[in-house]
């Protein structure tokens, strides 16, 4: 279970503390636990905590972190959404987009804080945890689209256990590679190199 404490922090912004092991969402505009990617996007902190504790000590890892939320958020939408009947985020244009309901209170459309398919990469980084999220998360759902959902959230979950607390993108990607390759072999090996040479990630060959 993941304690979760709601509309208790007097600002728009949500986080996990490490101290208690316990997400904590803000209010203001659209309350934060009001947007379920808000929810997921959090939950992937914690996931990251619990499989790596004191994980995001570097740029990169932090900026791993955000991109895991911001990727967590999106795919669980996928699947929870179509049951109700409606069609994925009918609300915007963006099915990549991170949190949306939640900016629309604070941000031109389209409305989103982050968006995971990003043309960034590993050359467009300013040392900034929100920022360099975006270069990260694209191969993921490069992965999701090919080979397949599964293959992606297994394989990156899976991966994350052996990330250093510090990683750097090109550490963490050859760990995603070799998790693909242990897993489902020299295809979904290839898919996931791929995804990430396309973000210019360095040091895989
Ligand atoms: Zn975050």
């Amino acid at each position: 279970m993941q304690p979760v404490r709601i509309n208790q922090w007097a600002a728009d912004n949500s986080f996990l503390t490490d101290k208690k092991a316990e997400i904590h969402f803000g209010k203001g505009g659209v309350d934060n636990a009001e947007d379920t990617e808000d929810t997921a996007h959090e939950y992937g902190h914690a996931v990251h905590h619990a499989q790596v504790p004191g994980f995001g000590s570097s740029v990169e890892a932090g900026s791993i972190g955000e991109a895991f939320g911001d990727y967590l958020a999106v795919a669980v939408d996928e699947h929870a959404a179509p049951p109700y009947g409606r069609p994925l985020k009918a609300d915007v244009a963006c099915d990549a987009c991170a949190a949306d309901w939640d900016s629309v209170t604070h941000s031109n459309a389209p409305h989103y804080p982050h968006r995971i398919n990003s043309d960034q990469t590993h050359a467009d980084r300013i040392s900034k945890v929100h920022t360099d999220s975006e270069i990260w998360p694209r191969a993921p759902p490069d992965i999701h689209t090919t080979p397949g959902p599964r293959v992606a959230d297994r394989t990156t979950v899976n991966a994350q256990f052996g990330f250093a607390p510090d990683t750097s993108f090109a550490a963490a990607a050859q760990t995603t590679v070799a998790t693909a390759q242990k897993m489902y072999g020299k295809g979904a090996a290839d898919a996931v190199r791929t995804a990430f040479q396309a973000r210019a990630i360095p040091g895989l060959i």
